[in-house]
């Protein structure tokens, strides 16, 4: 039997926030932005007004007021929403425990056994839609499907306060015309490749050669053609599942084996950039890192260590690796591949309480960094892996390989 998968998105979220509590902001065009005196400050979210203006989330300042001179503009409050994040979905929680929150303001939600008690798929999104506008004041859009990547694409094919249904009748015709990059993980790297070969819809990779794609883009290749296929099992974890992870790791096989310091710092920075993400995705930070290093003569060592704050900031994972690398590695060896991985891992619900507890750590500065990485996820979600980059990992020449 087919499941019935739920995709819950919180619309504009940090600007809704916003207008519902004050109220006044939603008269007139305004948006949620960083650094709003600098002119390169980044547009984070925008209410219906703005967007009516042509306002796009993740262009700057200097180009929103060019086309909305009186925009109002917001500096993020990052606690209240993940406050209100919270009080979201405990109204998820009461139509069932299983319920996978992707980022801040998104959640899958498997409603298969709960439709004797409340009703079919479409019946549980108004009602969920109905809920949350009431006892919130923002609104959610909500995709209905058989499983999460087409249920993620309803919830963003009609907006706002919208719920669309993607089945096994219709979904060819919602969800063929589509472009290809409006797919789970279809970044902008694999985009354009995709486009190269004449692949811009959805529909056009569904239909084309499973092989090919797979030879193209690897691992990802095939999975990407099963999802255009409505092929996709991957379960919604519930929060018990998410605290059963107990770490989280990427390593790589380099091209061309690492020799220099700032080689290693280069390797170290992309892993890390990758599993904080997947910490974030999953709501997670680690207590501690490992580094494992394997050298070109195939010979390897491992180091942990346990942090003095729970993490999921990039930065700081990065800092610790790289000193942790140097500590254990042998440096007159070259090194073949590297693996970091976030161990003792918890859900960042119980990790905030104790921050103060943490006089030698710097956590203005902690959080700073975590409200900046944030943002970098809310702009890779929307615009692909390959959007921001940090500068370490820039114009790299190692060739990366992610295993
Ligand atoms: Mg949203």
């Amino acid at each position: 039997m087919d499941r019935t998968i739920l995709h819950c998105d919180c619309n504009a979220f940090y600007a809704s926030v916003e207008c519902m509590l004050r109220p006044e902001l939603k008269d007139v065009p305004m948006a949620v932005a960083g650094d709003i005196t600098k002119r390169h400050g980044i547009i984070l979210a925008k209410n219906e007004l703005a967007k009516a203006y042509g306002v796009k989330t993740a262009e700057t300042i200097g180009a929103t007021r060019r086309k909305c001179p009186d925009i109002v503009l917001v500096l993020p409050h990052h606690e209240l929403y993940a406050e209100y994040s919270k009080k979201v979905n405990d109204i998820y929680k009461r139509y069932t425990d299983l319920v996978e929150p992707f980022g801040i303001d998104e959640s899958w939600l498997d409603v298969t056994a709960s439709k004797n008690l409340f009703g079919d798929g479409v019946h549980i999104a108004n009602e969920i839609r109905r809920t949350v506008r009431e006892e919130i004041g923002i609104t959610v859009s909500v995709g209905v499907s058989f499983n999460k990547v087409f249920a993620k694409l309803g919830s963003d094919y009609k907006k706002p306060d919208a719920t669309t249904v993607i089945s096994r009748d219709n979904y060819k015709d919602i969800v063929y015309p589509l472009p290809v990059g409006d797919l789970l993980f279809a970044g902008r790297r694999t985009t354009e490749m995709l486009g190269k070969i004449g692949i811009k819809t959805i529909g056009e990779l569904a239909n084309s050669n499973k092989e090919l794609i797979g030879g193209m883009l690897g691992k990802m290749g095939y999975i990407l053609h099963d999802y255009a296929n409505g092929i996709d099992n991957d379960p919604v974890k519930s929060v018990e599942d998410v605290r059963e992870i107990k770490s989280v790791g990427n390593g790589m096989t380099f091209k061309t084996d690492i020799v220099t310091e700032d080689e290693l710092r280069c390797g170290i920075t992309a892993l890390s950039d990758s599993i904080c993400s997947r910490m974030r995705r999953a709501c997670v930070k680690c207590r501690g890192v490992q580094v494992y290093i394997k050298y070109a003569d195939f010979k390897s060592v491992s180091k942990q260590k346990q942090l003095s704050l729970p993490t999921n900031v990039s930065k700081e994972i990065a800092k610790e690796a790289f000193d942790l690398a140097n500590a254990v590695r042998d440096k007159r060896k070259a090194i073949r591949m590297l693996r970091i991985t976030g161990i003792n891992i918890e859900h960042q619900d119980n990790c905030g309480v104790q921050l103060s507890l943490f006089e030698d750590v710097n956590t203005e500065k902690h959080e700073k960094l975590e409200r900046l990485e944030t943002n970098i996820d809310k702009i890779r979600k929307k615009f692909g892996k390959g959007a921001i980059t940090f500068g370490s990992a820039l114009g790299n020449e190692i060739g990366i390989d992610e295993e």
